[in-house]
């Protein structure tokens, strides 16, 4: 008889946050990718960029803090809000709120113009800021499709409630345990929030090709027997199947896998192409004035 032997992928490493820096100055980020010597483009290939705004104060404002209008070619930006509110608006006039518990999957493709400011109440109030920003690359064949958005609310992803009254995986894009989640990609890409009560436990599988990784983002919890606190970030190595995440205390996880593109990668600030004349191309049009949606 055949029995199907499930391998544990190996935890190769497990990053502390690097030191922050102001993205404009509403997002105060700790750049895990590329920002993190062993964490370049490639090794989380399609995952080409992670800043992670861990959670911060910020003082009432009447002036909405943020970044002005800004380019994008070539990938997708994923922001997932845990707390506070981002409101963002393009060249184009789309505009909107991006909430609490909610994510935008913005397909930058052939070019965007945006900026991104924290929402107009949330500024005025002030509060606590949480969140986090996802580069997903593009496949060269999609590098320069229209753009497009999907707001994707909490209410709308995929939930597969864990066994014993654990928690919820939430699944933003991909699929858990045969669930799946709401957001179109272009390429095999699993992006899950998982929450779990104190001592209680996930198992989540993915193709020991796909580069794998996940960040605490509130919590602490113990990940194939290694403890890993608030802010850390796990890389996983290309050996085995499977990963349990158990909970030390009630614990929110952000998991991310993805099938490498394994495509060569030429980027240089908003721009994230394959070839150094497609980049020198991106900043042509941008300067001309060609990014429109
Ligand atoms: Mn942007």
């Amino acid at each position: 008889m055949y029995k199907r032997i499930i391998m544990k992928k190996s935890v190769k490493n497990i990053f502390t946050p690097p030191p922050v820096h102001f993205v404009g100055d509403g997002f105060r980020v700790h750049n895990f990718i590329p920002g993190v010597p062993e964490m370049t483009m490639k090794r989380m290939d399609p995952f080409i960029l992670l800043d992670y705004n861990s959670k911060f104060y910020f003082s009432p404002s009447s002036v909405p803090r943020g970044v002005g209008i800004h380019p994008h070619r070539g990938f997708e930006t994923v922001s997932i809000a845990y707390k506070g509110k981002v409101a963002h608006r393009d060249s184009a006039g789309n505009s909107g709120v991006i909430g609490e518990g909610d994510v935008q999957w913005m397909t930058a493709a052939s070019g965007i113009l945006h900026e991104e400011f924290h929402e107009k109440e949330f500024s005025e109030k002030g509060g606590i800021f949480h969140m986090v920003q996802l580069w997903v690359n593009l496949p060269s064949k999609f590098k320069m499709i229209a753009p497009k958005y999907q707001a994707i609310l909490n209410s709308q992803m995929g939930k597969y409630l864990l066994p014993d009254a654990g928690g919820v995986v939430e699944i933003i894009s991909g699929s858990y345990k045969g669930i799946d989640g709401p957001a179109f990609t272009f390429s095999p890409v699993n992006l899950f929030n998982v929450k779990l009560l104190k001592d209680k436990k996930a198992n989540i599988s993915f193709p020991k090709e796909y580069n794998t990784g996940l960040l605490v983002i509130e919590g602490k919890v113990k990940v194939n027997e290694k403890e890993v606190a608030e802010n850390n970030f796990v890389l996983f190595g290309n050996d085995g199947d499977e990963f349990i995440i158990d909970s030390i205390e009630d614990s929110i996880v952000l998991v991310m896998s993805g099938k490498p593109l394994n495509e060569p990668i030429a980027a240089a600030g908003p721009f994230v192409m394959n070839t150094r004349e497609e980049l020198i191309k991106a900043y042509d049009d941008y300067e001309s004035g060609k990014f429109t949606l």
